[in-house]
Order: C-alpha cells, then structure tokens, then sequence
C-alpha cells in the first residue's frame, strides 16, 4: 500500500493516528535540527516535520538532501500544528515522520511548480506534465470533467446514445482543409481526418439511432488564429424526426442544466435573435448581450445634409457609450487611432458628447444642430452623459469596425463580467455565402443543411437571399454551438450540391453515400455540435481555451513537447509509395 490518505484529506480530525503518504516534495525549510517539508498531490498539500528531537538525526539528514519535486512516500504521526494554516484544508495538522522513502528523484525543475509561476507560456508548454501539477492547470482539467460528466448525465438521461464514429474518413467539406493520412496498404490513396462526424451522424439517423451524441475530436487544416486549435473537441449531437424548435428546447435544456451544476446559475429562457437582426443590432452574428450598447442606424437622420462622407456612405451607424461624455478630448483621439489600426480598419469616427444639460457637441457640429443630434441620441438610446460613435462606410464592413469598438469599450468599462451568462439562439443564417476569392457561393454552414421551407426556388434567382435552417448558440460573445436541420431527400441534396458547383460526378464520387442512403427512408432530422473546449472556458470564466486542455498546440499548430509535426524516416515514406516534393 503506497498511502493511507492523500495530501488533502487529513484535518484535527485525524490527530494521533498513523498514516502513510506519498507524493511530490513542494519545498522544505530547514532550520538545521528541525525540517519542514510540504508534501503535494492532485489533492492537496500537508505539511511534514521531521525533528532531530522527537526523530533521529538519521532521518534530518534524509531529510535535508530532499529536492524539489522528489518523489516520496513517508510514515508518521498526525500531530496538531503549532502555527496553523487557515488558507489550507490541511492547515491544521502536520505528521511527525518516522519514515521517509524516496521513490524517485527528480532534477530542478525548468518553472517553479507554484500557481503563480517563473515560467512563461513555451517552456510550460515544452513541460507541461510539470505544468499539469500546477493548480489553474490542473483544476482546469478537472472542471473539464465535471463539465463533460454533466453533458454525458444530461444526455443519457434524455435519452441520447453515445456511439463512436471513426476518424480515418473520407474528406467531408466543410469549409476547412483536410488532415490527410497516407494508406500503407492502399498505396497512393488518403483518409482524411474528419472536420466533424457530421455525415456519420446523418447515417445514424438513417439507421435509425433517433437521438445521437458523441464527445469527439475533430480535425481542421485552418491557418490558425489565436486560441484556436487544429484539433479540438465537439459534444456532437443529432436527432431525428424532430422540428428546429425540438432541437432548441433539448439543448438549450443541457445549457440550463451545465449552467446550473456547474456553475450555480439559473437562466430564464434563452432570447432568441434572427441572424438579419443580430447583424443590424450589433454587427455580429454572435452578440455579447450582457451590456447593450446596441446599435443605431442613422442614414434616415444623419444624411442629405451637407456631410459629404455620411451622404456617400452605404450605412451610417452609431452606438452610445455610457457615461463616455467624461472621455477627454485625447481619450476620444486615442478611441478614433484604435478605429483606424488596420485591424479595425475604419476611415475615422465621428463623435457627439451628450452634457448632462442635455446639449450635444459632436465633432460635426458645422453640419449638424441641436434637433439633428438629439435624434442621434434617439436613435441610438443615448442619454446624458453618454458620448456617441458613429461609423459609416460599406454596410458589412461597418457593422464589423462598430462591433470591435462596441466590444473594446464594453471591455474598458468593465461590462464582460465572467461570471455573467448571457445566451442567446441566433437563428435563421443564410445558406450561402459569397466568396470574394473563389468568386462564387460556398455552404455558409455546410452543404447538408436545409433552406428554410419555400425558399428552394429562391436559390436560382436570389441565392444570397436564402435564408437556412440553421442557428447558433451563443454564449458571452462566443459562438459555442451551431447547428441546422437537414435535407433528407436525394433530390433536394443533389440541387444543392448543384448550387454549390459540384458535377453529378464529384458528388456522386464525394457524396454518394449519403445520397444513396437517403432512398431507404432517410427521417427528417437535424442537430448541432457544441464546441467543448471553448464552452469549457467560458463556464470556467476564462479568455483562453488552452488551460482545459492537457496537451494543446501552439499558435503555429505545434506540439512543443513531443516536437510534432516531425520528418518521418525515407523507409515509411517507401512503405507509403510517397516521395516528398518540398516548396522550401
Ligand atoms: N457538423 C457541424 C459543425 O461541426 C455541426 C452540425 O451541423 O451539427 O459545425
């Protein structure tokens, strides 16, 4: 037997009694004739003495020479301590050793393995088992699996079954590049590494599963941007013979419920915002609804005076900041050169201050007077005190400048409080989205979902206009699920892939599958995927996913640690038939 307790259990409780610990050596503190030691495990830290006086000198000795992140098993006595420790569960006690056995040794560690560490991102990432002995990482991990225990009860209880798909796929488009993986026995021939089990799941329904969940990872080829990560996971779910309104109801239930086991939270029923709305209210179709600072649209009251950038402007829009009519002038010169960094990208910001007399003085008061700038503040819900921004330009692009700086400013006056939750359905997507690039319409959510009933015809016309079936969840600014029902029918499938610009012969080649099994009586079906890690993050009130994930890549998709991706010798690429052709 190693132990008799773990580092976190002991209290007064178990004074006198005889116990056998192990685990990690935290620090020590040696005074000469008496040593203090803090032990530490996942579950916790007691305090060790070793006394020359109530000890031997023999075991001082051992004790001296321990170091840092020793590994040891020790016997002894739980005594009462003289100076306790209210910030610990073990405070109170500490065990007087009678025996010390070092079960491994370990050499200095490169970070010091405290909550506030020397060690800076990469070399933690570089020894993250070091890093996973840390209490935000390892806490994290564990709040990771209360979260996914409490999906798993939900769903089970609800009837979902959990079934595995698999990973060596074929390539199922979904908007990113694919992972491939040569095949050794089918030379020249690829899987792919799926983006998400998403036609699986639709098989499952075919094969009349009813309701499917699957905590997966999925794979995506992107250009990474922060915090994202080439492979992460998904509560992927699906389910058959249900409306979208079934499927809004079952998981907004498992957010209620995480909200509530996890976090303690009650929330009333989730709002629910058309994708059209979303974007003319707050210039994103993933709003953070915990403040408002909604936005207001101005043409009708701002143009066709004399201002000559409002008047060319597709869209003028403002937002009211509270209590911003305290901003110095420098303050708002400095708000107008953040609009202008290229990552923002806007031209210039127009202000108005509204004083508390309820006066206005805008930055375009040659063209604007008093009545002009009151409906400003009406249009834009600004009171006295306030201070209005307003943008204008090309509508998409406007609507995302606004949206960054309603954003930063909600940040600056401490309005994103992480221990707010505030989700929202944002429905009704369109089904397709142009692509400057490609200079044609791609899927906007993937090519399996649906138009929304009568609007098929509507494709051949308007394709931009056609709304889908699809919704998203939104939790604090973070999209943290999406789904859509689905097309069911071959028919229906194959025009869509004909929109989509595929031959009869690509989706045949591509897609067959799925459409040969919808003529066996494919049910009407649908569901979403949620994004575990970063709906772990935000329940665990964090920025930042990689903290809940024990082994993440860096900003360039690397694995520090293990050192991967990585050359492989030239005798599996002959294995493979493969021959590399390098760029650089
Ligand atoms: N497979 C989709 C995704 O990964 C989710 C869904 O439509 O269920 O985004």
């Amino acid at each position: 037997m190693y132990r008799s307790h773990n580092c976190g259990e002991l209290s007064a409780a178990h004074i006198n009694t005889e116990v056998t610990l192990a685990g990690w050596v935290q620090k020590s503190r040696d005074k000469g004739f008496i040593v203090w030691v803090d032990l530490r495990d996942r579950y916790g830290i007691t305090q060790l003495v070793f006394d020359e006086e109530r000890t031997s000198k023999d075991l001082i000795d051992q004790a001296q020479n321990l170091g840092r992140e020793f590994v040891i098993q020790v016997k002894g006595k739980v005594i009462e301590r003289a100076s306790k420790n209210a910030n610990i569960p073990t405070g109170d006690i500490e065990i007087l050793v009678s025996e010390l056995k070092v079960l491994n040794e370990s050499i200095l560690p490169p970070f010091t393995i405290e909550d506030k560490t020397d060690g800076g991102e990469d070399i933690r990432m570089k020894y993250r088992y070091l890093d996973i002995r840390r209490n935000p990482v390892k806490n994290s991990l564990i709040f990771r699996h209360k979260v996914t225990q409490e999906v798993r009860n939900y769903l089970s209880k609800e009837g979902f079954i959990e079934v595995e798909t698999p990973y060596l796929i074929k390539s199922t488009p979904e908007g990113a590049r694919d992972f491939v993986v040569p095949s050794r026995m089918n030379e020249g021939q690829f899987y792919a590494l799926p983006q998400s089990p998403q036609t699986f799941k639709q098989l499952l329904m075919v094969g009349g599963m009813d309701k499917y969940f699957q905590i997966v990872k999925c794979f995506r080829d992107e250009d990474l941007r922060a915090d994202r990560q080439p492979e992460f996971t998904q509560i992927d779910c699906e389910m058959a013979f249900i409306e979208q309104e079934d499927i809004l109801n079952a998981f907004e239930g498992l957010t209620r419920h995480l909200l509530k086991e996890v976090n303690g939270v009650d929330v009333e029923k989730f709002p629910r915002l058309l994708y059209d709305d979303a974007m003319r209210l707050y210039g994103n179709d993933k709003p953070d609804i915990r403040f408002g600072m909604q936005f207001g649209e101005l043409n009708e009251v701002a143009q066709h005076k004399d201002f000559g950038v409002f008047n060319n402007a597709e869209l003028v829009v403002g937002i009211a900041v509270p209590g911003g009519n305290s901003y110095t002038r420098k303050e708002i010169d400095k708000l107008i050169d953040w609009v202008k960094r290229p990552q923002v990208g806007a031209l210039g910001m127009i202000y108005s201050r509204c004083n508390d007399d309820g006066t206005f003085k805008s930055s375009v008061d040659k063209f604007y007077d008093q009545d002009d700038l009151r409906k400003w503040a009406e249009v834009t819900g600004a009171k006295p005190g306030d201070l209005i921004c307003v943008l204008s330009g090309n509508t998409n692009k406007v609507r995302a400048q606004l949206s960054a700086l309603r954003m930063e400013l909600a940040e600056r006056l401490g309005l994103r409080n992480p221990k707010e939750f505030a989700p929202l359905w944002v429905m009704d997507f369109p089904l397709l989205e142009w692509d400057e690039n490609t200079e044609r319409y791609h899927a906007m959510h993937h090519p399996f979902t649906s138009p929304k009933p009568g609007q098929l015809e509507l494709l051949k016309t308007n394709p931009g206009e056609v709304k889908a079936n699809a919704y998203d969840l939104v939790l604090n600014g973070n999209e943290i699920g999406g789904g859509s029902i689905r097309i069911h029918d071959k028919q229906t499938q194959s025009l869509m892939f004909d929109y989509l610009g595929f031959t009869p012969e690509e989706a045949k080649a591509q897609f067959g599958f799925l459409m040969d099994a919808f003529q066996y009586g494919a049910p009407p079906h649908g569901g979403l995927a949620f994004g575990l890690d970063r709906l772990v993050a935000i329940l665990g009130g964090q920025e930042t996913i990689r903290d809940f994930i024990a082994f993440p890549k860096n900003n360039s998709g690397r694995d520090v640690m293990i050192d991967a991706p990585a050359a492989i010798d030239d005798e599996q690429l002959t294995e493979l038939g493969l021959q590399l052709n390098l760029k650089s």
